[in-house]
């Protein structure tokens, strides 16, 4: 089985399933306290938490906290369901290429909420028009379907002038690039070979919230519930290793995706090909059948321009965005890549799809 489906969800990391076995009972079974309790159990899997709170906020700006979520998806809705200026009513916008966990928490909070789009290289203006009484802004830093990165840093800074904040879905960047100043970013365990089920919101210091779930008051208030030591710790391990390897990833990625680049040629590129980031490779060609060529290719696992629109047959809202066909749309794949694809797997897993596509022609 070949893996290229990176942007859903990556392999975890040795060195995170590593620091993870250890809170989960310990050598000599003494990792599965609570990290809340007070006895010498409860402090040792309460000091484990911190040590990756710190690896965690690393990553992030300077000047802010890291609270542990379930998700990015919880992370993101603490951020925009919990901040000051939604719960007074104010105006929210997105870019219209957001992921549905910021795109539906927005539309479920403001119906009318101003969307912003993006153009044929899948990028948001940094001018675009925001509303009267913006409240918040909220722009991912790399989309998940095509890539591409977007201005961050001018549109916080055009929200912040009007005295807006500027939330970003940096899931897709996080552990790849370096975060950009916002006042609330959300990332997630899965996606930068951490364990699935722990995300994390960074709060830049000033921004109030008030919590969605309330009970015993874990993580500041912000978010109760038992935390995991071991989720925690898969995080915080992965942090410390993407931040250390990052260059390394980075140029990795880039080989490959100038690989695939040179392999598929002839296909078009979906989303700009310079303000992108270089472990997704999405592309179409005309006339393609990709539920056939899914079923065709079983042993590589690649995805139709998003998993989830693939799950529903619906074809993809980012596309759509950026300007694409229905047909244009159905005839795109996504090939995502990363630290643990070897440039040989790469190029049978290329090979594989361009030969079944060849067998459409
Ligand atoms: N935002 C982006 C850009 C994503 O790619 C994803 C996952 O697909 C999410 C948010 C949601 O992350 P999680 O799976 O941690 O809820």
């Amino acid at each position: 089985m070949i893996y290229l489906d990176y942007q859903a969800t990556t392999p975890l990391a040795p060195e995170a399933k590593e620091a993870m076995l250890r809170w989960l009972d310990g050598p000599d079974g003494d990792g599965f306290g609570n990290p809340h309790s007070a006895h010498r159990l409860g402090r040792k899997a309460g000091a484990a938490v911190e040590v990756a709170r710190e690896q965690v906020a690393a990553l992030f700006p300077k000047g802010g906290t890291v609270v542990f979520t379930g998700s990015a998806t919880e992370a993101l809705n603490l951020a925009l369901r919990g901040c000051d200026p939604v719960r007074a009513g104010k105006a929210i916008a997105v870019s219209a290429i957001e992921h549905s966990a910021v795109l539906n928490t927005a539309r479920a909070l403001r119906p009318d909420c101003t969307v912003l789009p993006v153009d044929r290289d899948g990028l948001v203006h940094p001018q675009a028009s925001l509303p009267e009484g913006l409240g918040v802004l909220s722009v991912m830093q790399v989309n998940n379907e095509i890539g591409t990165i977007q201005p961050i840093a001018e549109l916080a800074e055009r929200a912040r002038a009007r005295g807006a904040l500027f939330v970003c879905d940096a899931v897709q960047a996080a552990g790849k690039m370096a975060l950009v100043e916002a006042d609330l970013i959300a990332i997630s365990g899965h996606k930068f070979y951490g364990p699935k089920g722990i995300g994390a919101l960074w709060i830049r210091d000033g921004v109030e919230l008030e919590p969605m779930i309330t009970g015993g008051g874990q993580e500041g208030g912000l978010r109760s519930g038992t935390l995991s030591p071991a989720l925690c710790a898969g995080l915080g391990a992965a942090a410390k290793v993407a931040l250390e390897g990052m260059d390394e990833d980075n140029a990795h990625a880039a080989a490959m995706f100038a690989r695939g680049r040179a392999l598929f040629a002839g296909w078009e590129l979906n989303g700009s090909a310079i303000h992108r980031y270089k472990g997704n490779l999405n592309i179409r060609r005309q006339g393609l059948d990709v539920s056939r060529l899914m079923s065709d290719v079983r042993q590589v696992c690649f995805s139709a321009g998003s998993a989830c629109a693939s799950e529903s047959g619906k074809p993809s809202r980012i596309l759509a965005a950026i300007g694409l066909t229905t047909e244009q749309s159905r005839a795109s794949i996504r090939l995502g890549f990363g630290r643990y694809t070897t440039m040989a797997e790469f190029e049978e897993g290329a090979g594989l799809i361009l030969e079944a596509a060849k067998g459409q022609e």
